[in-house]
């Protein structure tokens, strides 16, 4: 999951990582008002999405007086900010952050990253900051410092001087530097973070550190044991295909084509949409259904591919280890009665009591296109789909 910039900020603050004052706003009147509260004659206004690169998508404004900030606000609420990392469909802007704009001497770049490979926190820095990292690391990757933290002793301070030395820091901002960067790592290890990335950090005119932007991604295993941090979710910056499938403890990813995916495991679902594009088609989605495919899951499931209006064919690839096929065609069979199900629907059963599944399906009178394989299962898919726009009658153009 993630969170806003001023969120972080706060969190990070409780740590020890300073940022420039700040406040929220939800309105043009709002964020003039926050200015005046604030003080001071120059401010920046910051779109507050779920995406970096707002810099250079018109989502960060300095601004030096009321009415600037007025009107800046007037063309950002509302509207879709499209940075390179939100795609094309952009964030909507409800919440800005209006804060004291300070003078800045350097920018560096801060992230706390799950390294997967060494199975440890690491530390990336780089003293070009302000550009991204994936620029970073394609222009000037001899500029990057890593340290993966033990995670039985923790940071250590050395090495955190080491990353201080390594960047090139003033002496005098070593001590700072250790606070820092001990505070992001307490503040990413006690809320279960994913990442923490600060970019920039800076160091001011005035020689302080301070966090000018924050970004933090939590781990959505560990939510349950943070209540307070599962409360900063905020659904207008999330696809809302997966907002209803993660409040239905579904596991989906929306993607752009036209067949949707009801598979249980993961695996097996990315197995399932390889497939679909090697038999020449398109996956509409990622959706694993779990373990324990049971008939209201199976529905749930229908329920969510059907409510994509991409979705011109519904591929279900079951394999029953611990489940039973029988057991499973039954909940397509409920689940075919019970939702609206206006396009061809494929279904391969494996495994555990394939032949008693089989029946089920056969015996239902409902019009399912059955195989037994895999890729006969996609061809199946992409043909019916493909049938079905060659005849022009998308059912559903049609109702
Ligand atoms: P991002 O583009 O989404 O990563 O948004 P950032 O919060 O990083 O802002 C983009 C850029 O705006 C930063 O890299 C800074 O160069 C600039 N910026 C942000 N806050 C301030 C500020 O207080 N003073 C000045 N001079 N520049 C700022
Ligand atoms: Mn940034």
């Amino acid at each position: 999951m993630d969170i806003h910039e001023y969120q972080a900020k706060e969190i990070l603050a409780n740590f020890g990582v300073h940022s420039p004052p700040g406040a929220l706003a939800y309105s043009p009147e709002q964020a003039a008002y926050r200015a005046r509260e604030l003080g001071g004659d120059r401010w920046v206004v910051k779109a507050q999405v779920h995406a970096g690169g707002r810099g250079k998508a018109g989502g960060v404004k300095v601004c030096d007086s009321d009415a600037e900030i007025q009107s800046t606000c007037e063309s950002l609420f509302g509207r879709k900010l499209v940075t390179h990392q939100t795609g094309p469909e952009g964030k909507g802007i409800y919440r800005v952050y209006v804060e004291a704009a300070v003078p800045i001497e350097r920018e560096i770049y801060l992230g706390f990253v799950l390294d997967r490979t060494s199975q440890r926190v690491m530390i990336v820095a780089s003293a070009e900051g302000g550009m991204e990292i994936e620029e970073i690391s394609a222009n000037r990757p001899d500029s990057i410092v890593r340290a993966t933290v033990e995670p039985a002793v923790g940071l250590q301070d050395f090495q955190c001087r080491q990353i201080a030395f390594k960047l090139g820091m003033d002496p005098a901002l070593t001590a700072p530097m250790v606070r820092t960067l001990q505070g992001c790592y307490r503040a990413f290890r006690e809320h279960d973070a994913t990442m923490v990335e600060i970019n920039p950090l800076v160091v001011t005119g005035d020689n302080r550190i301070l966090a000018l932007d924050a970004k933090m991604t939590f781990d959505d295993n560990a939510l349950f044991r943070h209540p307070q941090i599962s409360e900063l979710r905020d659904k207008s910056q999330e696809d809302p295909r997966e907002s209803r499938a993660a409040d239905r403890g579904l596991s989906y990813v929306g993607l752009e084509g036209n067949i949707g995916c009801i598979v249980n495991g993961a695996g097996l679902a990315m197995a399932t949409m390889d497939t679909i594009k090697l038999a020449g088609g398109e996956p509409a989605n990622f959706l694993d259904i779990g373990g324990g495919a049971t008939p209201e899951r199976v529905a749930k499931a229908f329920r969510l591919v059907m409510s994509d209006d991409n979705v011109q064919a519904v591929l279900v690839n079951i394999f029953a280890g611990i489940n039973r096929c029988d057991w499973v065609a039954e909940g397509v069979v409920q689940a075919l009665k019970e939702v609206q199900v206006d396009v061809p629907v494929v279904v391969r059963l494996a495994g555990t009591n394939v032949e008693e599944g089989q029946k089920i399906l056969a015996k239902s009178g409902l019009p399912i296109i059955r195989a037994t394989t895999l890729i006969e299962a996609a061809q199946r898919a992409v043909g019916a789909w493909q049938n079905d726009l060659s005849q022009g009658s998308n059912m559903r153009a049609v109702q």
